[in-house]
């Protein structure tokens, strides 16, 4: 996959260089250990114009992982916001994925920068876990325990735990990975949050394991519109498994429905489940398309 070429331009710390040219310190500290922040935000070509879908709750939740973790954020968010669009724009995206990383100087100590860079690239990307249902296995990872870190940070080092569990699903013949929390619970895939369908009703992991994902909480917002009924509660594995059907959402997933776990098999067909409700209406509501297009 080739993220940029000769004329691709990124924004850096105020302003935009060509992408192949952009310069990093080989002894910075995120590179050193992975104490850096990052989003991954979509926008769309909408019949108005091109949107970037939640692009407030995105660079709040960048502020609030460099916060929780000590990296200084001094950014004015409604401004990245417009230079994103203008980086959109000079890149002559329309359908893109927009990954703004805020990285630190360069610093071998282990204490916490006073100083941070910002960097905003952008590219074509499609579905990143395909159009079709997943064959996923439990992993045999589990995510981060909640005492020994800021799971709700999106922090370049906790993904190694994602990488780990991605790498050892797509080795034994899976398409992707569920990770398990500390206590053995159903906690997320290693870049989307899952929910379960169990007698016309969505489950889904409550917060405190797990990435608050922005999707996760559109699904949330878009089931109270079409009065489907969402528990957020602790998920077992056997609940996992004797479920309906099941999905996990995601801003580059967006939403895609689970066909087995392991050797478990859904049998209610994709599109009868609720999931597949969702991600017509999540579609419909990226795209702006007023009417969403559902009846239950
Ligand atoms: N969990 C993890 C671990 C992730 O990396 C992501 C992707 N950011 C998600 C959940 C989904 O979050 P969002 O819907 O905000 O993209």
């Amino acid at each position: 996959m080739q993220y940029y070429n000769a004329n691709t331009l990124i924004y850096l710390n105020g302003t935009f260089v060509k992408a192949s040219t952009a310069q990093t310190d080989l002894y910075g500290q995120s590179l050193h250990y992975g104490l850096a922040a990052f989003e991954g935000i979509r926008a769309y070509k909408t019949h108005n114009a091109t949107r970037i879908f939640k692009a407030k709750e995105h660079f709040d939740r960048l502020k609030r992982s460099c916060e929780l973790v000590g990296i200084p954020y001094n950014w004015d968010n409604k401004e990245l916001i417009k230079m994103t669009y203008s980086l959109l724009e000079k890149n002559n995206l329309k359908d893109a994925y927009i990954r703004p990383l805020i990285y630190c100087e360069p610093n071998m100590t282990l204490v916490a920068p006073d100083k941070a860079n910002i960097m905003i690239c952008a590219w074509e990307w499609g579905a990143y876990l395909g159009e079709k249902q997943l064959k996923v296995c439990v992993s045999p990872f589990q995510r981060p325990n909640p005492k020994s870190t800021f799971v709700e940070a999106k922090i370049s080092g906790h993904y190694i735990n994602s990488i780990l569990a991605t790498t050892d699903a797509k080795k034994r013949g899976f398409d992707e990975a569920l990770l398990l929390d500390m206590n053995e619970n159903v906690a997320e895939g290693p870049g989307a949050n899952i929910f379960i369908e169990k007698d016309g009703k969505l489950f889904t992991p409550a917060l405190g394991n797990i990435l608050a994902g922005i999707t996760r909480a559109t699904v949330i917002e878009l089931c109270k519109i079409l009065d489907i009924e969402v528990v957020e509660k602790t998920i077992s594995v056997d609940e996992l498994k004797n479920a309906d059907n099941a999905f996990f959402c995601g801003t580059a997933a967006e939403i895609i429905g689970i066909h087995t776990i392991d050797d478990t098999v859904y049998r209610q067909r994709w599109s009868d489940s609720i999931g597949y409700t969702i991600q017509r209406a999540y579609k419909n509501l990226v795209l702006e398309k007023v009417n969403y297009e559902v009846i239950i």
